[in-house]
C-alpha cells in the first residue's frame, strides 16, 4: 500500500525554516522588518505596484471593499462560484453580493452576463481568477471604466497566474492574494492587497490595525474604528522563503495538469476543466464526475480515499447557502455554478507529487467511478 496522496500539501523548504527560527530568536517576531521586506519584494514581483500584506487575505479583500467606500446600499458583482469568502466579505460592508454564473469549463465569471446584472446600486466587480486560470479581465476592466465601478479581483488562487504575458496583479485596479496553507505561496496564514492610490494604501494600512494613524513620536489618532488584520513577521518570513520559488513550483504543476490532459485526452468518464496557456497556474485541478449518469460524489470520494488518494470539493455554489437563499436567492438562477457545484472534484496536485502519482490517481479514478455507480 503506497502512501496517503492529499489533494494538496504545502511545500516549505529547510532554508525557510531556519530562518523561521532566526526570527523567532531576533525578538521581534509580529509585524516589523520582514514585513517590509516581504511588501517590497511583493512589489517588485507586480511590477512596482503598490503593496500591503495583512493576516489573510479575506481580511484583505474585505479592507479593499472599505477603502473603496463600499457599504450598506451598494451592490457588488460576484461570480456564484467561489469560496463562500468572495460573497461573504461583500455582505459583511453592508452591501450586497449579486451573483452572476460562471463557465462550465473555465469556472469563472461569464462576462456577457455582467452588464444585465449592474444597477445604479451597483459599485464593485470582483472576479475570481478561478484554480488559477485568469479571468477576462480586459472586457470586465473596460465594462468597469465605462460605469464608473471598481475591479477588486480576489485573486486567491492566481498567485503567479498571468493573461497575454501580463501577471495578475501588475495591471488593474485592485487585487488581493491569499497566502493560506492551501494556496501556491503560503505564509501558512496570510493575504496581500495590491494596487490602489497612495490614500487608499494609506487607509489599508489604518484599517489592518484598529484604524490608527501615527500623529508624531507619542501621539496618535483614530480615524475609524477597525479590527485588526496585520502579518506578523514569521509568516512573511515564510513568504519572503516562497516568493523565489513561485515560478518553479508553478511550473511543476502545470506539468503535473499537463500529465491529467495526456492521460485523459483519449477520452475519460470525466469532464476537464478549461486548460488555458502557460498563465494558468493552476491551483486546482477540478473535474467534472459524471453525475448525471448516476455516480454518487460522496461514494467516489469514498472510493478514493480507500485507495489512498484525497479528494477535494472546490466549491458549492455560494448563492444556495442558506445566508444567501435568505437574501432572496434560489436554485435554477445560475445553472453552471450549480451544476459544477453538484460534480466538481479536486484531485490532487502540488508540487512535490511526481507523474507517476498522477497516474495512480489516474488509474484510480475506474473502479472508484464503478463503486460509486452502485
Ligand atoms: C482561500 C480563498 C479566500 C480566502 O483566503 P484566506 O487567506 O484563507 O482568507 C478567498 N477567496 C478564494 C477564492 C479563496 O480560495
Amino acid at each position: 500500500m503506497s502512501d496517503f496522496l492529499p489533494f494538496t500539501r504545502p511545500h516549505i523548504d529547510e532554508p525557510t525554516i531556519a530562518n523561521v527560527a532566526t526570527v523567532l530568536r531576533s525578538g521581534w517576531i509580529t509585524s516589523g522588518p520582514k514585513v517590509l521586506e516581504l511588501e517590497a519584494a511583493l512589489s517588485d514581483f507586480f511590477g512596482g505596484r503598490r503593496v500591503r500584506v495583512l493576516s489573510h487575505a479575506t481580511a484583505a479583500l474585505e479592507i479593499a471593499l472599505r477603502v473603496c467606500g463600499i457599504g450598506p446600499g451598494d451592490e457588488v458583482i460576484v461570480p456564484a462560484l467561489s469560496f463562500v469568502a468572495t460573497a461573504n466579505v461583500v455582505a459583511r460592508v453592508g452591501a450586497r453580493p449579486v451573483f452572476v454564473d460562471v463557465g462550465l469549463d473555465t469556472r469563472n465569471i461569464d462576462v456577457s452576463q455582467v452588464e444585465a446584472s449592474l444597477t445604479s446600486r451597483t459599485r464593485a466587480i470582483m472576479p475570481v481568477h478561478f484554480a488559477g486560470l485568469p479571468a477576462e479581465l480586459d472586457a470586465i476592466l473596460e465594462l468597469a471604466r465605462r460605469r464608473g465601478l471598481r475591479v477588486i479581483e480576489d485573486a486567491a488562487h492566481a498567485m503567479g497566474a498571468s493573461s497575454a504575458g501580463r501577471r495578475i496583479g501588475s495591471f488593474g485596479d485592485i487585487a488581493c492574494f491569499s497566502f493560506h496553507a492551501n494556496k501556491n505561496m503560503t505564509t501558512i496564514e496570510g493575504g496581500a492587497i495590491v494596487g490602489g492610490s497612495e490614500s487608499e494604501t494609506a487607509a489599508v494600512e489604518r484599517l489592518r490595525f484598529h484604524g490608527l494613524r501615527k500623529l508624531s513620536a507619542d501621539e496618535f489618532e483614530v480615524v475609524e474604528p477597525s479590527g485588526k488584520a496585520n502579518m506578523p513577521d514569521v509568516n512573511a518570513c515564510i513568504g519572503l522563503g516562497q516568493l523565489p520559488h513561485l515560478a518553479e513550483l508553478n511550473s511543476k504543476r502545470r506539468r503535473l495538469a499537463d500529465r491529467y490532459f495526456e492521460q485523459w485526452n483519449a477520452g475519460g468518464a470525466l469532464r476537464l476543466p478549461a486548460r488555458g496557456d502557460d498563465g494558468h497556474c493552476w491551483h486546482l485541478f477540478a473535474p467534472l464526475l459524471p453525475v448525471d449518469s448516476g455516480v454518487n460524489r460522496a461514494a467516489f470520494i469514498k472510493a478514493m480515499e480507500a485507495r489512498g488518494i484525497g479528494v477535494g470539493v472546490h466549491y458549492p455554489a455560494m448563492h444556495l447557502f442558506q445566508a444567501y437563499r435568505a437574501m432572496g436567492y434560489r436554485e435554477g438562477q445560475f445553472p453552471n455554478a450549480e451544476r459544477i457545484g453538484r460534480e466538481t472534484v479536486t484531485l490532487p496536485l502540488f508540487p512535490a507529487m511526481s507523474l507517476s502519482d498522477v497516474d495512480r490517481v489516474v488509474e484510480a479514478t475506474v473502479p472508484s467511478l464503478q463503486e460509486a455507480k452502485r
